[in-house]
């Protein structure tokens, strides 16, 4: 079979995909009624799918029904065992699906089928799994230094949850929150992307199977402006985990301010990658490539900003350029494709655009830049690097989420410090270098959540993951979401009676 017709055949994939996709409330979908809107393949620019919009009436009838689950439902009180068993049930499904899972998710994102089947469905899977570990391990604490007191402190489901998950990981990164807040006992309404929500819809089919009780998963589907905005002012909810951009997020925690709601944010990126003389050449130059290009160069802990040590600049800089222009770009489903396409025409557009913003600002481009000759259809543009000199420039300091690798020369460790942390953004750095010493120097004053020393991104779910500064609040992983998915509650007992002053009475 050539790479050609086995595209072809994964895109029947999506036979078993819903066509149209409408919202899920109290155990069911429901009738598809709101405004029509087209889910394309930007691969192709074709509709694949219609989604129908929630509208206000339809979030409103989700979170009463995430509401009714929650305050007179079984599942916030269901013991750990039976929700243990249904989230591992999940985790089976999505791994008796992933073949399918995968090629609808690399059809609607324009991620490589090789990243979507070898990464982020097992990964959506290992969430509930990981989940459903986590919570047998999950304790409270209990203090007795009081005299006569026991001081206990436990932690309770946070309530209804609102989960709002972004385009470009969209079944990985939606199934976290999920899990997450599904393992402590909350219940939820989720609202994907517009343009990506056809694998968290075929989830909630999946996911008929697995015992959760009616109204504890509700789907939503629309517009930020609309859908999103309904679900994250509605007085009904209780929290919002939010996975998308800055701006959006600084939306959202705006409309929650008004009913004192809690949120955890995790947003965008524009993450120093810093590369020492002193590195291995190779590992290091791998690790650029995959840092700011895999995902399509979409992804909110790309590795964007490269800083080079002087004296293996120009060496890092042409290897790093030679092998960006091998990158095999092409259709997603297609064997051995590297780099997809952009998510939308408006996300290309982008990137050309930061192109002459850059040269406006006195870069020089490097390579790429343009669109792929040839593949006029989709949504493709070309693997880009750009050398700058001055770090304030937009180039240096904006999220461009595409296939964009900014490249800046320096000096002294110190100096490299400095610029990577003159920015708005803090959520990951990525250090290049065999010093032991300096790796744990830098790496301890970078304004970041996450450093990589000498590796690409790796995640260990047990670990924290989230941003400093303008790039979130709150952090996902093991105990960052136990953190945010749950109240904490002190409750004090005199195990031998006080006397208790008696207003009133005679205390004499
Ligand atoms: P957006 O902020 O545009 O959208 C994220 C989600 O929020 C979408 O579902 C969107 O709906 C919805 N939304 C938009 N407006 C509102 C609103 N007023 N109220 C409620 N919901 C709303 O982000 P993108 O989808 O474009 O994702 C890219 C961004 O996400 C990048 O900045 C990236 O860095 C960040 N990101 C961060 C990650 C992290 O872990 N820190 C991980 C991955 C991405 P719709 O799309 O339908 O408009």
């Amino acid at each position: 079979m050539t790479g050609a017709e086995a595209a072809i055949g994964l895109r029947d994939a999506l036979a078993a995909a819903p066509r149209n996709v409408t919202g899920f409330v109290a155990g069911g979908f429901v009738r598809p009624h709101g405004e029509a809107l087209p889910i394309a393949d930007p691969a192709t620019g074709q509709t694949v799918a219609i989604l129908h919009e929630s509208d206000a009436h339809e979030v409103d009838a989700a979170v009463r029904a995430a509401r009714h689950a929650f305050d007179h439902g079984p599942w916030p009180k269901t013991g750990i065992a039976a929700r243990q068993q249904v989230l591992m049930a999940i985790h089976d499904a999505i791994m008796a699906h992933a073949d399918e899972l995968a090629a609808l998710e690399s059809i609607n994102t324009g991620v490589p089928l090789a990243q979507t089947r070898g990464m982020h469905i097992p990964r959506a899977a290992y969430n509930f799994k990981f989940f459903a570990e986590y919570i047998n391990h999950s304790a409270g604490e209990l203090y007795q230094q009081e005299e006569g007191f026991l001081t206990l402190v436990s932690r309770e489901p946070m309530g209804v949850c609102a989960l709002i998950g972004p385009w470009n990981v969209p079944l990985g990164l939606t199934s976290m929150k999920l899990a997450a807040a599904l393992a402590f006992g909350n219940t939820c309404v989720v609202k994907p992307s517009e343009m990506t929500p056809l694998t968290v819809a075929r989830l909630f089919q999946l996911m008929g199977d697995c015992g959760l009780p009616e109204g504890v998963v509700n789907l939503v589907n629309g517009r930020g402006h609309v859908t999103g905005a309904a679900l994250s002012g509605h007085p009904g909810i209780d929290m919002v985990s939010f996975t998308g951009g800055t701006e959006t997020g600084r939306a959202i925690m705006g409309a929650l301010a008004k009913g004192i709601k809690g949120s955890a944010m995790e947003l965008g990126g524009k993450s120093a990658n810093i590369v020492f003389d002193d590195a291995d050449f190779d590992r290091a130059l791998d690790g650029a490539l995959l840092g700011v290009f895999a995902n399509n160069g979409q992804m909110c802990l790309a590795g964007s900003r490269i800083f080079v040590q002087r004296p293996i600049a120009e060496r890092f800089m042409e290897a790093f350029v030679a092998r960006m222009q091998s990158i095999r770009i092409g259709d997603p489903l297609g064997v051995g494709t590297e780099l997809g396409p952009m998510i939308n025409a408006a996300q290309k557009q982008r990137m050309i655009d930061y192109v002459g913003i850059g040269e406006g600002e006195g870069a020089t481009l490097l390579g790429g830049g343009k669109t792929v000759p040839g593949m006029a259809t989709g949504y493709f543009v070309q693997p880009t690097a750009m050398l700058s000199h001055d770090n304030r420039a937009r180039l240096c300091q904006e999220e461009i989420f595409g296939p964009f690798a900014t490249f800046q020369v320096f000096d002294e460790e110190d100096e490299v410090v400095w610029l990577a942390n003159e920015s708005r953004f803090g959520l990951a750095g990525y250090v290049w270098t065999e010093g032991l010493g300096r790796a744990h120097r830098v790496a301890q004053v970078l304004r970041t959540g996450t450093i990589w020393v000498n590796t690409p991104m790796v995640r260990d779910l047990r670990s924290a993951f989230g941003g400093y500064k303008e790039s979130g609040i709150g952090r996902e992983g093991g105990r960052g979401c136990e953190a945010m998915y749950t109240e904490i509650k002190t409750t004090m007992i005199p195990v031998t009676p006080r006397p208790i002053h008696k207003l009133g009475g005679s205390n004499a």
